[in-house]
C-alpha cells in the first residue's frame, strides 16, 4: 500500500511517524473521510474545504495547498490500484500538529504530519440495507459545542468511540449521542434523520452535531421531491414514535433504522420516504462529482 506521508508517496513499512508527534500525545489535529465511486470522488471539494476549515479553527495551517489535494487523492488511487471502474476507494486525511517536545504548546511543533491513505472501500453489509439497522441511545453525552465544535473533525475521537462501545457491548449498529438538553444529535460516525406524518425530521446543527456533507444533499433531495423537511430540537421520544429513521455519512450513504433499543421503528422495516430518497440519492449521484478529469 502507498501512503502518501508530508510530502511524498511512501510503502505503508516505512509511513511511520514519530511518539512525539502531538496527534498521538494529545489528538491535536483534524482528518477528513472521503470516498469515491470508481474513478471519481464523491463531493470532492466540498470534503476539502472541510478538512481546511477544521484546520483553521485549531490554528494549523496545512502546508499543502488546497488546489494541490485533488491531484494526490488520485495518485493515490491510481498507485494503490483502487479507484478503478470496479473498486470504490476510501480515502482519509489527516493532518496532525506534528512533532515536538512534550506540551500542549503548538508553537512546540515546527511542522504539521500530513498523511493520506486510499483503501478499497468497504461498505456496510449490503443486507443492512434491506432489514435497516439497530441503535441505541447512548449514555455518553455528544461533546457541549462550546467546549469542542462539532464543526471541528477533530483526531481525537473519544467522545464518539465511547458511545460506540455502549452500542458493540449490547450488538447494535451504532449510538444515537444526545446532548446537554437530552435531545437528538447524531450518531458516533453519522447524522440522524427520522419522518413522522410525513415531515422528514433531522436534529439542528446548534443541537451539536456536524453538518454532514450526505446530510445537506439529503435535504437538497428531500426539497427536489417536495418533501417536507424539519431541522429541530427533539427529545429522545419522538424518535422512538417515529414512522421512519435513517443514518447518512460518506461512505454508507443512507443507512436504514429500524429499531432504537428495543422500540421497532416503523413496523420494523425501512420506510417508504427512506427508500425514495435512498434511490434519488443513486440517481443523482452524476451531480456531485467534480467534472470529469478535473482536478
Ligand atoms: N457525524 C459525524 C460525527 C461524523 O464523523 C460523520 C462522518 O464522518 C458524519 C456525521 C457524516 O458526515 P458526512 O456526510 O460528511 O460523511
Amino acid at each position: 500500500m502507498w501512503i502518501y506521508l508530508n510530502n511524498r508517496f511512501v510503502k505503508d513499512e516505512e509511513a511511520v511517524i514519530s511518539v512525539f508527534d502531538h496527534g498521538f500525545l494529545y489528538g491535536d489535529g483534524v482528518y477528513e473521510t472521503l470516498r469515491s465511486y470508481g474513478p471519481r470522488i464523491f463531493m470532492r471539494d466540498q470534503h476539502l474545504s472541510r478538512l481546511f476549515r477544521s484546520a483553521e479553527a485549531i490554528g494549523l495551517t496545512i502546508p499543502i495547498p488546497l488546489k494541490e489535494w485533488a491531484d494526490i487523492l488520485h495518485e493515490a488511487m491510481a498507485r494503490n490500484d483502487i479507484g478503478t471502474d470496479r473498486r470504490d476507494a476510501y480515502l482519509r486525511i489527516t493532518v496532525s500538529r506534528g512533532t515536538g517536545d512534550i506540551g500542549l504548546d503548538p508553537s512546540l511543533c515546527p511542522s504539521p504530519t500530513v498523511v493520506m491513505m486510499a483503501k478499497p472501500l468497504v461498505p456496510p453489509a449490503s443486507h443492512l440495507y434491506e432489514t435497516g439497522a439497530s441503535v441505541i441511545i447512548a449514555s455518553t453525552k455528544r461533546n457541549l459545542p462550546s467546549a469542542l465544535s462539532p464543526q471541528i473533525k477533530a483526531i481525537n475521537f473519544l467522545n464518539n468511540i465511547l458511545a460506540k462501545r455502549e452500542a458493540i457491548a449490547v450488538g447494535a449498529f451504532d449510538s444515537i449521542l444526545l446532548n446537554w438538553e437530552e435531545h437528538l444529535t447524531e450518531c458516533t460516525i453519522s447524522n440522524l434523520f427520522f419522518v413522522t406524518n410525513g415531515i422528514l425530521r433531522t436534529p439542528a446543527l446548534e443541537c451539536g452535531l456536524l453538518d454532514g456533507i450526505t446530510r445537506g444533499i439529503v435535504i437538497q433531495l428531500a426539497g427536489e421531491l417536495q418533501i417536507p423537511v424539519e431541522e429541530g430540537h427533539y427529545p429522545a421520544d419522538q424518535l422512538r414514535r417515529a414512522d421512519e429513521c435513517f443514518l447518512t455519512n460518506t461512505t454508507m450513504e443512507i443507512m436504514p433504522v429500524t429499531r432504537v433499543g428495543h422500540t421497532p421503528v416503523g413496523g420494523g422495516k425501512p420506510g417508504r420516504i427512506t427508500q425514495r430518497l435512498r434511490e434519488q440519492f443513486i440517481a443523482a449521484r452524476e451531480r456531485f462529482f467534480e467534472p470529469a478529469g478535473s482536478t
